[in-house]
């Protein structure tokens, strides 16, 4: 090919990857849309607290949850289960947890309103850490049934750094189940990682995350990273001004 028609080649290449480039907001960078996790009908069982669990939302009242000011949990109960109250903020649970099995029920808003990230838009958070910038490890809580957006983000993703292996959502007004096995990092004396979190979860009884090594704390912007903390923190539960409710939430200590 002749010189003088490489060169403007080179350029319009160039212009195109750099308009393509310019084109993704600062949020988008870490999206991951392909694939997408395939659809799974799960079936139908709820799972009752074993003997050695504490029970962290008994259907009666939110006394083992706190926002992080602090206050008691302002968020709504009702007929044994409770609802994000929009603008109040998350909740955290008084008492903190290392490693640990997790069951939780939410149910997306019947109401279906927003889409993306914008529809039944919450979060399971392990190690919460309000002290340090509120680090977190966030396993995703959204109405994904019908509701496509980055796979990473999606409803049992370890938010932006794990898709789910399928999507086992029910539609909104289901009650949906989570049981997470967390294994919190160890770091050492230097602050740095001896060894990473890992986390199994399993949506409606099917297994959509297998052992995944979370990479760091939970970012909207950029790329997780570790940063040390203590040993045991709270669980906490995001306030993305959805109405979500949650019911019969148990842990166990491992
Ligand atoms: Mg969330």
């Amino acid at each position: 090919m002749k010189k003088s028609i490489l060169l403007p080649l080179y350029f319009l290449t160039i212009g195109i990857i750099y308009s393509q480039d310019v084109k993704m907001t600062a949020w988008e960078v870490s999206e991951i849309w392909d694939p997408e996790p395939k659809i799974v009908t799960p079936g139908n069982s709820f799972g009752d607290a074993p003997s050695d669990a504490i029970v962290l939302f008994d259907g009666l009242n939110l006394d083992k949850w706190v926002h992080k000011n602090g206050d008691p949990a302002k968020w709504d109960v009702k007929d044994g289960y409770f609802t994000v109250k929009p603008g109040t903020g998350d909740i955290l649970s008084r008492e903190v947890f290392g490693s640990c099995q997790l069951h939780v029920e939410f149910m997306s808003p019947v109401k279906i309103e927003g889409d993306g990230q914008n529809r039944g838009n919450s979060g399971v958070y392990f190690m919460e850490n309000t002290e340090d910038g509120d680090t977190g490890y966030e396993i995703q809580v959204l109405d994904s049934y019908d509701n496509r957006t980055y796979s990473n983000g999606q409803a049992g993703s370890v938010y932006k750094q794990h898709s789910p292996l399928v999507n086992a959502s029910k539609k909104p007004g289901e009650w949906q189940t989570y049981d997470i096995i967390f294994k919190a990092p160890v770091f050492n004396e230097k602050g740095g990682v001896e060894s990473p979190a890992y986390i199994t979860v399993f949506h409606n009884g099917v297994l959509i995350q297998n052992n995944s090594q979370i990479q760091g704390y939970v970012k909207f912007i950029g790329y997780p990273e570790y940063k040390a903390h203590p040993p045991k923190l709270p669980i906490k539960l995001q306030d993305h001004s959805n109405p979500v409710s949650f019911r019969n939430i148990w842990i166990r200590k491992l």
